[in-house]
């Protein structure tokens, strides 16, 4: 590809709204473009690595025995009535009506279209196993879309749905998925890790994560030095400790807390740890609010406590009437003691004696409070999250916790969707039998953002070799001076293009400066510099993108080179 017909521009300057690196280098590099909140056009450059990460994708998919199929990205509104997901899934779904008033929605994901599909087209055991798959674009009405294509709103995802006749054929099709995943990331040569993960709004039982582990990442992962546990800290269980609290030490008491309405405040005016004291949220419960206490430096977990008994889902904190109407005070000043109300403790407050708590009382708290003595010894549950130290829930070894991006979702559903919209088979006696279903999503346009996170240093994006979208960035120096360079360097534009490379000739009357600098930014693996004096001498300059210098080679040698580490 000749730059001067690339029609690419590239931006010197950080785009300010872009927050994280990823997303300022695909704008300045030029690989996308906005046109709205989470909506971008893919450039020609980016729509280069868009594809490669497609194809391997595909082969992969391929070579585990998916079958590729194409659904619409328009879905009716009753197949998700019939699942059931028409109400559930909220503001994520865009719906829209067509002239007959009839309603749809732009698929967030199409567990219900291939359900229907798998419906009428498979009867018999005899088609069993079988696995389809698509690459498609999907929209979901993000709260928050933000770090460009990595939360965009449209997006393109690849998505395989297995259909078994058992949970063991289920078990086996998730283990080639995941299989053919770790395959795709090894391959697209990125740093990752999978951890044990939620099924979310999709359902379902087990499921894993694949992360791509960068700082920026949107999501914790928990994972164990002792033993291989991982999972994200949306599921990684905490355990109860196993000591008694300490013995009281000091008397229970109301003290004024004027203002103390949060609990940096209150251990500031009090001067205690936070660990000393307890945080009671109220939460919307089914009928009534309930009450969740954790220790004051614990994170509440809202996805393990939108598991609870009575507690609404998704987990909803209840507004400033409600609380009201729980704790008989305004918010701020909530505590365990004499509250009207379900309440549940988490495991940590077990050992906890001497602590501070809210007394339902403006301005007030209460000190020297006691399990026992005070209030009774409660039950308790798992409902925070994790922090690094914690022991593993597996029993070997601390907890460690590290960003990551998901990039790969691997979900056993079962047959929740198949007997909702009554998807069965008949097996060898003739008896129809619910489907068992796994579901398999990877984030196409997402891998590219991660990717960057994972590659770039202060000049711009360092490419993994099976993503860039050229191998070679060929740059003649002053060619427009001479036409033996001229001819030289279209020379070696067409052999190495004949040996199999992408190649991007910069052919601009540009200063080399410029054509440096772009071809950093762009992240090129590989640069050949062509000179009038390296000519003289059959040399070229060769760098590699992420070397400090560059050297002079051979001709053949740089050929050879640029063909082992990118054709080989
Ligand atoms: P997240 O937790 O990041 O919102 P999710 O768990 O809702 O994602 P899945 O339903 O598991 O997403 O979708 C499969 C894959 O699609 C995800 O692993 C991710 O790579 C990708 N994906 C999901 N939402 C987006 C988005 N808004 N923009 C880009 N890619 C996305
Ligand atoms: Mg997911």
């Amino acid at each position: 590809m000749r730059f001067t017909r690339f029609g690419l521009t590239t931006l010197r300057d950080t785009p300010a709204d872009a927050e994280v690196v990823s997303h300022q280098l695909m704008l300045r590099a030029g690989l996308i473009r906005r046109l709205g909140p989470g909506l971008f056009t893919w450039m020609p450059l980016g729509l280069r690595v868009l594809r490669k990460v497609e194809a391997i994708v595909r082969e992969e998919m391929n070579r585990a025995g998916a079958l590729e199929l194409l659904m619409p990205a328009v879905q009716p509104a009753e197949l998700w009535q019939e699942s059931g997901r028409w109400d559930k899934y909220g503001n994520l779904l865009l719906r829209m009506s067509d002239r007959h008033d009839r309603e749809y929605c732009f698929g967030p994901t199409h567990e219900e279209v291939i359900t229907d599909i798998a419906r009428r087209e498979l009867r018999s055991y005899k088609q069993l196993p079988v696995n389809f798959y698509q690459v498609q674009t999907k929209f979901r009405d993000e709260i928050r879309p933000r770090f460009g294509v990595m939360r965009a709103r449209e997006f393109i995802m690849k998505d395989a749905y297995s259909f078994d006749i058992d949970p063991a054929g289920l078990e086996e099709s998730y283990q080639a998925m995941h299989a053919a995943y770790t395959a795709i990331f090894e391959r697209l040569g990125l740093h990752f890790r999978v951890v044990d993960a939620d099924g979310g709004e999709i359902g379902g039982n087990r499921s894993q994560e694949f992360h791509v582990l960068a700082d920026s990442g949107e999501d914790a992962i928990a994972w164990s030095d002792g033993d291989d546990f991982a999972s994200n800290i949306e599921t990684a269980a905490t355990l109860r400790p196993t000591g008694q609290p300490a013995a009281a030490t000091l008397d229970f008491e109301k003290v004024s807390t004027p203002n103390a309405r949060t609990i940096d405040a209150l251990a500031k005016f009090l001067k205690v740890d936070p660990a000393q004291t307890l945080k009671t949220l109220i939460v919307e419960g089914d009928e009534q609010p309930v009450a969740l206490v954790l220790r004051g430096d614990h994170e509440l977990n809202t996805v393990k406590a939108a598991k609870l008994p009575g507690v609404k889902a998704p987990l909803t904190m209840a507004d400033a009437d409600t609380v009201r109407k729980a704790t008989q005070c305004a918010p701020g000043y909530a505590g365990p003691i004499g509250l009207d109300c379900a309440v549940f403790f988490d495991h940590a407050t077990a050992v906890m004696s001497d602590f501070i708590c809210g007394a339902n009382e403006v301005d007030m708290h209460f000190v020297g409070v006691n399990f026992g003595r005070d209030i009774e010894r409660p039950e308790t549950a798992d409902l925070r999250n994790v922090v690094e130290g914690d022991p593993s829930p597996d029993g070997k070894g601390v907890l460690h916790i590290a960003r990551g991006i998901e990039v790969g979702h691997i979900f056993q559903l079962g047959t929740d969707y198949s007997e909702a919209m009554k998807a069965s088979v008949q097996d060898k006696d003739g008896n129809d039998i619910s489907m068992s279903m796994g579901c398999y999503g990877i984030g196409i346009t997402r891998i590219v953002g991660a990717a960057i996170e994972q590659n770039h240093d202060e000049n711009g994006i360092i490419w993994p070799e099976p993503l860039t979208p050229f191998n070679v960035v060929l740059i003649p120096i002053n060619m427009h001076r001479s036409e033996n360079l001229r001819e030289a360097a279209e020379d070696l534009y067409a052999e190495l293009q004949a040996a199999g490379l992408e190649v991007l000739f910069d052919d601009r009357d540009a200063r080399p400066g410029v054509k440096f600098a772009d071809a950093e930014l762009i992240g090129i693996p590989h640069r050949l510099v062509i000179s009038e004096r390296g000519l003289e001498a059959g040399e070229l300059e060769y760098r590699h993108r992420s070397d400090e210098e560059s050297q002079m080679m051979k001709r053949d040698d740089a050929l050879t080179l640029l063909v082992e580490s990118s054709l080989g």
